[in-house]
């Protein structure tokens, strides 16, 4: 989901120049509606598995009412079931309950519809009730089905992300359970027609009603099921694949809007194409992808056809994104909402990266940083998720999960990185399902053969982020001294262990050379060889962290310290370390080349053991009583 600023806002803020406006959109801190959910998860979804919903829906666009029959098959999870129970809104009134053919008991109370079963279940065992009901549904969250009017037509629409699915028809609003397959049939006055899920069947008018009949056939989560009923017209633009199929992306617009449309819509190809090529290929290519305008400031990423309000370039790749993030893995609770809105939200970054300029990838990294040190706390992880504004949190959800994303590519290098992205997008395990951060972060250290514990304890748990300092010399060597400290700007993180990028230039920036410091402690030194006298340093130039920066200052001279001497170097099997004057080592870190820690050790040692290692060229960090040393060493 993406939420907009409404116009009317957004003319508020114009006077005062918003970093986030850099393309007119912007991610919406939520004050204007509600804010706490009184939805529970009912304790009794594991004791059904949904296997289909066939939903018949009469909705006429000029009043905001729904009537419907909801045929649920079900198996059973367990011996003895003798009850199934679906969340429905107390607002709709269930006319009756039919299992084979005759009509049932039910009962209605807080939310939720209980249907006594005819005949007992065993464990495995398949059954269907259909629910006839009708109401005005209340409208809660973002609007879970809702009336706006385009051009003086009106559009009904409806979109349930968290919990609105409930509020117009009956449903296991769970993240434990997706529907395997649906059909939809929606019944409206000629003049509408009915944007949905998947595949359209058909399409008739017969005595001034119009039937539309949408069949979807991959796993669905409850809140991904939409509906979208206006006076639509619609056109497609196709992907072709290597090998010689195609996607199609369908678009229903409104009429007014078919041409804006039509010229923007094109790129949604390129998108697809390089989401494919990142993550792994679209997962409903079988059905379709598509668009449907609706009309709430922002977009919503119902399962195979998006609802958005406008075509623009962010709100298509976020949306798009969704659909392998979101919607083929869907986040398994809301305390994970990252990994549906952070994930979306970086892969839009992606898409800025390959297809936008490098000005326009560059601005989309300053702004989200922006954003997110704009406050020194808050954490990506979502501790009370009945708040659905912290929920839905730009800054944190959306932004800060984008970047640990960024980071953790930083981290661990583009090959490690995305091969850890397919690896989670391809695990049979989560494929049409659910997925909790654990597994993500699995992926993640077996493809980087590495630990992730610090990391996310920081950038996940963790709140804030590190405020640098830096002062720099260059000595009568011509070697350069970077001395590196840092400040949380939040308690909750005592100190942000990262490789920092830093980029030195020279009086007049004809000459630059690019660094990574692999920040340990505070008052860390690290000497390193620019080719040229530094006049200016810069932390992370290119926005690779969460950071900001508080001063860097230039010194004339560093006192030349009593260096350690390593030897032999190269080596074979040992290495031997001679420390100056009372120095003590706390603590010595191995490191590759691109920052990965590979061994670590919390005592005093004179030599290490290295016969194991690869041959290659490594970073040794010695910590001293005094202070942290870096030696490069090569195995031979
Ligand atoms: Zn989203």
């Amino acid at each position: 989901m993406l939420s907009l600023f409404t116009i009317i806002t957004f003319l508020a803020f114009a006077q005062k120049p918003d970093p986030y406006f850099f393309d007119k959109i912007a991610f919406q801190e939520k004050s204007n509606f509600i804010n706490k959910s009184t939805f529970v998860e009912s304790q009794n979804y594991a004791l059904t598995d949904v296997v289909y919903q066939r939903m018949e829906w009469e909705i006429n666009p000029n009043v905001l009412y729904i009537k419907g029959v909801v045929t649920t098959y079900f198996k059973s999870e367990t011996q003895n079931l003798s009850e199934i129970e679906f969340d429905l809104h107390s607002s709709m009134t269930v006319d009756s309950v039919v299992q084979c053919h005759q009509k049932i008991t039910f009962s209605q109370s807080q939310n939720k519809l209980k249907i006594p079963l005819s005949e007992i279940l065993n464990e495995g065992q398949l059954d269907s009730v259909s629910v006839y009901y009708q109401g005005t549904p209340s409208n809660p969250g973002f609007g879970a089905f809702s009336k706006t009017v385009h051009a003086g037509v009106p559009n009904i629409w409806t979109l349930s992300e968290p919990y609105g699915a409930m509020e117009w028809w009956p449903c296991k609003q769970s993240l434990v359970d997706k529907i395997d397959s649906i059909d939809i049939i929606v019944s409206s006055p000629d003049s509408s027609r009915t944007a949905s899920i998947g595949v359209l069947v058909s399409e008739t008018v017969n005595e001034k009603i119009r039937r539309m009949h949408w069949k979807h056939r991959f796993p669905i989560a409850t809140y991904l099921v939409a509906v979208s009923v206006t006076n639509y017209v619609n056109y497609s633009d196709y992907l072709a694949l290597d090998d010689g199929s195609q996607i199609e992306i369908l678009n229903y617009v409104y009429p007014e809007n078919l041409a804006a449309a039509q010229s923007k819509t094109p790129v949604t190809t390129k998108i697809i194409k390089l989401y494919n090529e990142l993550i792994g290929e679209y997962p409903f290519a079988k059905e379709k992808y598509g668009h449907a305008q609706f009309g709430w400031g922002g977009g919503m990423e119902h399962q195979t056809m998006s609802f958005v309000s406008n075509f623009g370039f962010n709100i298509v790749a976020h949306e798009l994104a969704h659909q392998w993030f979101g919607d083929y893995i869907t986040l398994g609770s809301w305390q994970d909402i990252w990994l549906n809105e952070g994930f979306a939200t970086y892969l839009t970054g992606l898409s800025y990266e390959h297809i936008k300029s490098d000005t326009e990838w560059y601005n989309w990294k300053k702004n989200r940083v922006a954003q997110i040190v704009s406050n020194p706390g808050g954490s990506v992880f979502v501790s009370d998720t009945t708040n659905i504004n912290a929920l839905f949190s730009g800054r944190l959800s959306y932004s800060k999960g984008a970047y640990l994303l960024h980071m953790l590519r930083w981290v661990l290098g583009d090959e490690s990185f995305f091969l850890g992205m397919q690896n989670y997008f391809n695990d049979p395990e989560i494929a049409n399902g659910f997925a909790r951060t654990s597994q993500f972060v699995e992926h993640m250290e077996n493809a980087a053969d590495t630990s992730l514990t610090e990391f996310f304890n920081d950038w996940f748990y963790g709140e804030g982020f590190p405020v640098y300092s830096a002062q720099f010399a260059t000595g009568e060597t011509g070697l350069l001294t970077i001395n590196l400290s840092q400040t949380s700007s939040h308690n909750s993180v005592g100190f942000f262990e990262m490789p920092v990028p830093v980029r030195v230039y020279n009086i007049n920036k004809t000459d630059s050379a690019d660094f990574r410091l692999i920040h340990t402690t505070n008052n860390q030194e690290f000497i390193v060889d620019p080719g040229f006298k530094v006049a200016e340093l810069k932390i992370d130039p290119d926005y690779w962290l969460i950071s900001k920066t508080a001063e860097i200052v230039s010194v004339p001279t560093i006192s030349k310290s009593n260096n350690i001497v390593v030897y032999p170097n190269p080596f074979i099997d040992r290495i031997n370390i001679l420390i100056p004057g009372n120095e003590r080592i706390t603590k010595t870190r191995l490191f590759s080349t691109d920052g990965k820690l590979l061994q670590k050790t919390e005592d005093h040692k004179a030599g290490l053991f290295l016969k194991n290692l690869p041959i290659g060229i490594y970073i040794l960090q010695l910590t001293t009583s005094e202070k942290t040393y870096e030696k490069r060493i090569i195995k031979q």
